[in-house]
């Protein structure tokens, strides 16, 4: 099922994206399904006719994966971590498909990273890998932008990866998806940039929650980013960057500077 937070002019809804690409429409819930099961409004609207949405706003946090591909662990300089790496964004971070990426004053060298995101379903903590598919809701795309300058010259990544608008998420939650060996693009301006598989993934999602979990506990809309496979690149003003993650669907946005 593919879960969308959505709006046609009036407060966000959520809705069922239903149909065949190009053909899709949207079916109205009630509430928020991440709280409550679904029962349809009976409100139908085309796809092409509403403003997307992120489709989660995390509610406590955002926990971002490093390094978690050998080949961009590489590209970076490094070799892959012996356990996973994690980071905190605030969720103020987070916009939706086709919203705008704010290149932030002060920093010249802001790339993309594509990457697979999962969103919690349930309240979690200590939570072994063989029981992680439980609490997850299910998944979307991320494009984990980051302040190269700033994660070098600050020596810890808040301000580099957590700054407004860096956390583009959509374009809808695909719940029951086997994320173990999905397709993970990017293309700048149309051109591919990185196109890798969540099979190459240093730690699996059921791994990255359980570490996750041991630390810190989970709640229902919290986000984990996942990761990026190599070719990250660097951005300007006007450039448009889409994520592409199989199964899910394509995160478009267009970076702004202000
Ligand atoms: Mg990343």
């Amino acid at each position: 099922m593919r879960i969308a937070r959505y709006t046609t002019g009036e407060d966000p809804s959520y809705g069922v994206v239903e149909g065949d690409p190009g053909q899709e429409v949207v079916a109205q819930v009630q509430g928020d399904p991440l709280y409550q099961p679904i029962v349809f409004t009976g409100e139908r609207v085309p796809l092409e006719q509403v403003r997307l949405l992120a489709p989660v706003i995390p509610r406590s946090k955002v926990i971002g994966i490093g390094r978690n591909y050998a080949d961009h662990a590489r590209e970076m300089g490094g070799e892959p971590p012996a356990r996973p790496m994690m980071f905190l964004v605030p969720n103020t971070a987070v916009v939706g498909p086709g919203d705008p990426i704010v290149l932030p004053a002060g920093s010249s060298e802001v790339s993309y990273e594509a990457e697979l995101a999962v969103v919690i379903g349930r309240i979690a903590k200590d939570v072994p890998p063989e029981r992680v598919p439980e609490v997850v809701y299910g998944y979307t795309c991320a494009n984990d932008v980051t302040a190269r300058d700033w994660q070098r010259d600050d020596g810890q990544w808040a301000r580099a990866k957590g700054f407004d608008t860096s956390k583009p998420l959509g374009p809808w939650i695909v719940t029951d998806l086997d994320v173990a060996d999905l397709a993970v693009r990017s293309t700048l301006d149309g051109e591919t940039r990185q196109d890798g598989t969540t099979a190459d993934m240093v730690f699996d999602v059921p791994t990255l929650v359980s570490y996750a979990s041991a630390a810190f506990t989970l709640l229902p809309g919290d986000v984990i980013l996942t990761g990026t496979p190599a070719g990250v690149g660097l951005v300007e003003a006007g450039q448009r960057v889409e994520v592409e993650v199989e199964g899910i669907g394509t995160l478009t946005n267009t970076f702004v500077r202000r």
